[in-house]
């Protein structure tokens, strides 16, 4: 199919490079990407791709639009702010280049549905931000022979590659053969990440994505590029294949895919959470609060900056990350009720003073964010 005179206006820029001409620009037209994250990766990935006249763009996520996915999720506007992310993916996918055909996967890939989802896209790039889907989205395009174009973000620094084992390249396993252990890893969520970052690493992706697309150039195959912002170098590392990769290697061990979240140790929520028993509601937490004579001390272990965003009046701090240096200006005998912005860190708090002998601990369910739901409206979210 030649390009009609419309198309030929809007890729003119295309069609002089040499490298990309009418034939590149057909072959763009030609591919197929399902893009896993309609999140900060995912914005800058889709829009490029559209804007560049990719031929089929599946947008691939859960999710609806949060205020706090503003700051960096550029594909998506404050009035799309509750709205299902692939809808609002959709539209501006469409007000950018109506041409582009854009397949909507509102829901979670999983073990279940990973194949039939990838098998029908060329490409397959990689825009979440959790390690289970990170490890099965790896797993299913090494199964599928597809490339794999990752990327990934945290605070000022990112990284990315292209995972394509059938193109003589590694495979995510091959770079980090074990996921972290949970919670040793903060996400965007609780460690913060400079808004124009994704906006940097996506577009190298989405720039992989083309050269794949019309074979030009030399790919991120067999190299991890790493960036930091704040410095503002581009680092690189060779990477091989591991030929004792489970999935990708010589032998592989991994022949279909697998339980993810365990093999990343997350245990899964019960339909009904029943309640941790180290844990107490914030509803425990005011009564504390409301009544010193209980002996009850509520500590903050946010870190300082997360304070001065929003606190409880009256709560101490005693930043998670100060703990080790000074749990003994602590009482080993007083009970503590330990709150942080959503519950997570309160707890590593907890294991870490129990360790310390601590006998009476609970760890605020939900933390300053639950609180801002269920006590006081007026505390921000954050
Ligand atoms: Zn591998």
């Amino acid at each position: 199919m030649e390009l009609n005179n419309d198309e030929i206006r809007r890729y003119s820029r295309h069609l002089i490079l040499p490298e990309v001409g009418l034939s590149g620009q057909k072959k763009i037209r030609g591919t197929s990407v399902l893009c896993i994250g309609a999140g900060g990766l995912g914005s800058p990935i889709a829009m490029y791709l559209a804007a560049a006249g990719i031929g089929k763009l599946g947008i691939l996520d859960f999710d609806v639009v949060d205020f706090s996915n503003l700051q960096r999720q550029i594909i998506h506007g404050t009035a799309d702010v509750n709205r299902p992310k692939t809808e609002s993916a959709k539209e501006t996918i469409a007000s950018i280049n109506p041409n582009v055909e854009v397949v909507v996967h509102n829901m979670r890939i999983s073990s279940e549905n990973a194949l039939e989802l990838i098998h029908p896209y060329d490409i397959v790039v990689d825009g979440t931000d959790n390690f289970p889907t990170r490890y099965l989205t790896n797993d299913a395009c090494v199964l599928l022979k597809k490339p794999n174009v990752y990327g990934s973000i945290f605070r000022f620094e990112g990284q990315a590659s292209v995972c394509a084992p059938h193109l003589g390249g590694p495979c995510y396993r091959c770079l980090y053969p074990e996921p972290p252990p949970p919670g040793m890893v903060p996400s965007c969520a609780e460690g913060g990440v400079l808004g124009v970052l994704p906006g940097i690493v996506g577009t190298i992706q989405a720039t992989e994505i083309l050269k794949l697309a019309i074979g030009r150039g030399s790919s991120l195959v067999g190299r991890l590029l790493l960036f930091n912002a704040l410095d503002m170098k581009f680092r690189e590392l060779k990477l091989r294949r591991d030929p004792k990769c489970p999935i990708c290697g010589d032998h592989p061990t991994i022949t279909k895919l697998i339980d993810y979240e365990q093999f990343c140790g997350i245990i899964p929520e019960p339909a009904n959470p029943a309640m941790n028993p180290d844990e107490v509601t914030v509803q425990e937490m005011k009564r504390a609060l409301d009544n010193p004579q209980l002996g009850i001390q509520v500590l903050d272990v946010r870190e300082t900056d997360e304070q001065q965003i929003a606190q409880v009046a009256g709560v101490p701090l005693l930043p998670l990350s100060q703990l080790p240096q000074r749990f003994t200006e602590l009482d080993p005998n007083r009970q503590y009720y330990l709150h942080c912005k959503s519950g997570i860190r309160s707890l590593r708090a907890l294991q870490f003073l129990r360790e310390q002998g601590f006998k009476y601990l609970k760890s605020v369910k939900g933390g300053i964010t639950a609180w801002s739901d269920e006590i006081d409206h007026n505390i921000p979210k954050y």
